[in-house]
């Protein structure tokens, strides 16, 4: 039987984008359809708009800290508009040169939102269209719980685009999302409240971190609440007012929910096509992204296995490789996968946290360093850097190498290459530093910690 296109992918975002590219560039006839903003969620309401802010929160910190080094730096009050409108024109710029990535690989690009009718037929804008294989990439949504008051709250897509600035605000939430936005409003001026529902943040990460980053956020005047829950919220004017599980009241401007992402599959017409979903509501998957549809695939935030932007991109190659190619096929290892939070100061991290490295090794030796960085031994701020590495005694191999400090996605990427690779803490003795730099500290950490 003969379809319309080859492969016709449904959401042009991290993951969809690069699938549907990549097949186009090995000889597959392919179409795209996107219902909101080319690029997905990494380039319209996430990772580039989020770090472009945490870059702006920062300044306020530059500037203090100019003056130690000589620099008197007169400056006007920050301007929210600015930095919101410029951020919105380089996405703009980026929306761009995604329609003309897909445009000059040959991709027909369909603007709107896709239905399946059945397991080869979509339905975009009431315009009917066949596909041998189809690829549902349609990522993930803010997912907030039901509370009363709920209304009276934003998630991070509305903070991208905020009419006012505000001047007090609380983020409900410990994740990626929480801690991130934490320190952006607290960076741009505003009094910033975190509430976690548990005792200590930042659940899935080394627990020396998540105290490390604990304390550095407190000293950015980040307020935080452990192990407190909101009960309801309402409104007073234009001022929120949050009742806590211990009865006390918070007044706010704004209340952001960060409590996770929910895959996209409602409205999709996954029933009618037979694709299943898992427990908790992804697009079931087995190891080749093959739905319960034969035909049917998907990738990125819809499966929740790790939802990161070079992870769904990851998924798009293996995708484009094993069906448009004859090269031996492709899965991606979802070990040792490198992540960054982009708190402030960074987390970087790759393999696995202290706990789970017993748990699966018993005994392991942990090297562990913790020091002001240089440029603050002038400035006098109460900034710290902390460095962990994690070794299996038995082959001295490194399985989890942890950092919270200045450009630790940056230095860990480079770490995560050597990880990958099997290196084995002799060889990161035997490599030579680079001096004066954080990262040398990972080559020189000899004592092992009791
Ligand atoms: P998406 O990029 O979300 O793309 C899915 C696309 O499908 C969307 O454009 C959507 O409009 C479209 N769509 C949905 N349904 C339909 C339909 N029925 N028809 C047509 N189109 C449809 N990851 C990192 O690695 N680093 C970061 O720093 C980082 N920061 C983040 C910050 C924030 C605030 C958020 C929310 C996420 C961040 N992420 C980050 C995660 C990253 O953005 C996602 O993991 C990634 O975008 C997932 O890619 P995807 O292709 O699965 O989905
Ligand atoms: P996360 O899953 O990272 O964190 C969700 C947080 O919300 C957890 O602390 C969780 O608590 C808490 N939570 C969940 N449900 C509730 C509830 N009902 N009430 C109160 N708290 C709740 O999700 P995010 O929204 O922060 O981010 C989504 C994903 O996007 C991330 O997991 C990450 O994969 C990706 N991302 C990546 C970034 C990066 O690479 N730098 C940046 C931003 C996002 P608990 O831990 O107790 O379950």
């Amino acid at each position: 039987m003969s379809y319309d296109y080859d492969l016709y992918v449904i959401g042009a975002g991290s993951g969809g984008v690069r699938a549907g590219r990549m097949s186009a560039s090995y000889g597959a006839k392919v179409a795209i359809a996107e219902s909101t903003y080319l690029g997905g969620t990494c380039v319209n309401v996430g990772c580039v708009p989020k770090k472009l802010f945490v870059y702006g929160s920062h300044f306020a910190e530059d500037f203090e800290d100019a003056k130690a080094y000589g620099w008197s730096v007169a400056i006007d009050p920050f301007d929210w508009p600015t930095l919101r409108d410029n951020k919105t024109m380089e996405i703009q710029r980026l929306n761009g040169i995604y329609e003309d990535l897909l445009n000059g690989a040959g991709v027909a690009i369909h603007d709107g939102r896709a239905h399946l009718l059945d397991a080869h037929t979509v339905t975009v804008n009431g315009q009917t269209y066949t596909a041998d294989k189809i690829l549902i990439a349609t990522g993930s949504w803010p997912s907030v719980p039901v509370f009363p008051g709920r209304d009276h709250v934003i998630t991070s897509n509305e903070a991208f685009h905020l009419p006012t600035f505000p001047k007090r605000v609380v983020v409900v939430g410990g994740g990626y999302i929480a801690v991130e936005f934490a320190g952006i409003f607290a960076g741009l001026g505003a009094d910033t409240e975190l509430i976690y529902r548990g005792p200590l943040f930042l659940r899935a990460f080394d627990s020396g971190i998540r105290q490390f980053v604990a304390d550095e956020l407190e000293h950015k005047r980040v307020n935080l609440r452990f192990e407190t829950t909101v009960e309801r919220i309402d409104l007073d004017g234009e001022e929120r007012v949050l009742t806590l599980n211990d009865g006390s009241q918070l007044h706010a401007d704004l209340v952001m929910y960060a409590t996770g992402r929910t895959p996209n599959t409602a409205n999709l017409g996954l029933e009618d096509a037979s694709v299943a979903l898992t427990a908790s509501g992804a697009v079931h998957v087995d190891d080749d992204y093959r739905t319960s549809q034969d035909n049917i695939y998907a990738i990125g935030d819809v499966i929740d296995r790790l939802q990161l932007t070079p992870v769904a991109i990851a998924e798009g190659m293996c995708i484009a490789n094993n069906l448009f190619t004859d090269r031996p096929k492709r899965n991606l290892d979802y070990d040792n996968v490198a992540t960054a939070v982009f708190c402030q100061p960074n987390i970087g991290t790759v393999g696995l946290t202290e706990n789970q490295a017993r748990d699966a090794f018993g005994d392991v030796d942990v090297f562990e360093s913790s020091f002001k960085p240089m440029k603050h031994t002038m400035t006098g701020r109460a900034e710290h850097t902390f460095m962990k590495l994690i070794v299996k005694p038995a082959d001295d191999r490194v399985v989890g190498i942890h950092m919270v400090g200045p450009d630790a996605g940056e230095i860990i990427q480079g770490l995560a290459v050597a990880m990958t690779a099997g290196a084995t803490k002799s060889q990161f003795d035997a490599t030579v530093g680079i001096h004066p730099t954080a990262a040398e500290e990972f080559v020189t950490m000899r004592e092992i910690r009791q």
